[in-house]
């Protein structure tokens, strides 16, 4: 049978929480939890795995038809294969959040990965996050959700996490590559990182991850019959 799927876009900025309050809303609702940025460092890190400069335009493009990159649904999780492999903290290093920032700005980049994107919201019902969702992959989603924060909550939260990870950073380095990379994804000429026109705005300054998720799951509750 061909229902009408339901989908529900999450964009914003670096650490605004979007994936943690994305995950939280899609096992709410029993919907499908997908991770657009992690489609982009994925491709990054196969770039950097294959020794290709992160402004090497040229060679990034001609990649793009040796890559072997795939999602498939396990349990309601979307996991991401590279070359038949799950992906995992490989890709959220510092390193591999620029290469992601510098791919995702190549146009045919954006076109490659745009049928994965739009195809698994055909077929299931999902809470879908990134840049671009509201915007340009599902401009006629059933609600969109541009999160926010001011950038100091938004580099803590960053470091904290990458701190728990055993990464080597400091919190000064966190916030100037938060920076170079919110400047990249929201000055660049294709999908820049701007809120859809009909987003409803959220600003989760000060919002533990639990009061995001109930101020978000408001917003659905009044927009969407679910
Ligand atoms: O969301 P996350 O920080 O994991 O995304 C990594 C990078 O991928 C972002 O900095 C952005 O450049 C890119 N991205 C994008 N469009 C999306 C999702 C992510 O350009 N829909």
């Amino acid at each position: 049978m061909n229902t009408k799927k339901i989908s529900i876009a999450i964009d914003g900025p670096s650490g605004s929480g979007k994936g943690t309050l994305a995950k939280k809303l899609a096992n709410k609702l029993g919907f499908i939890y997908v991770d657009t940025g992690a489609l982009y460092r994925t491709i990054g890190l196969d770039v950097q795995r294959k020794g290709i400069a992160s402004d090497d335009t040229e060679s990034i493009i001609k990649n793009l038809s040796q890559i072997d990159i795939n999602m498939v649904n396990v349990n309601s999780q979307v996991q991401i294969l590279l070359d038949g492999e799950p992906v995992d903290d490989e890709i959220r290093t510092p390193t591999s959040s620029i290469y992601s920032s510098c791919v995702s700005k190549i146009p045919e980049v954006r076109l490659f990965l745009l049928d994965l994107q739009k195809n698994i919201a055909l077929k299931n019902n999902v809470v879908m996050d990134g840049r671009d969702i509201g915007t340009v992959i599902l401009p006629k989603a059933d609600l969109k959700i541009f999160l926010h924060a001011d950038e100091h909550d938004r580099a803590q939260r960053r470091y904290n996490e990458l701190i728990s990870k055993g990464e080597d950073v400091t919190y000064e380095k966190v916030l100037a590559d938060m920076r170079w990379r919110d400047a990249n994804d929201k000055t660049r000429e294709i999908a820049p990182a701007v809120p859809a026109a009909d987003a409803v705005m959220l600003d989760n300054s000060g919002l533990s991850p639990d009061e995001t998720f109930e101020a978000a799951l408001k917003i659905v509750k009044d927009r969407l019959a679910l």
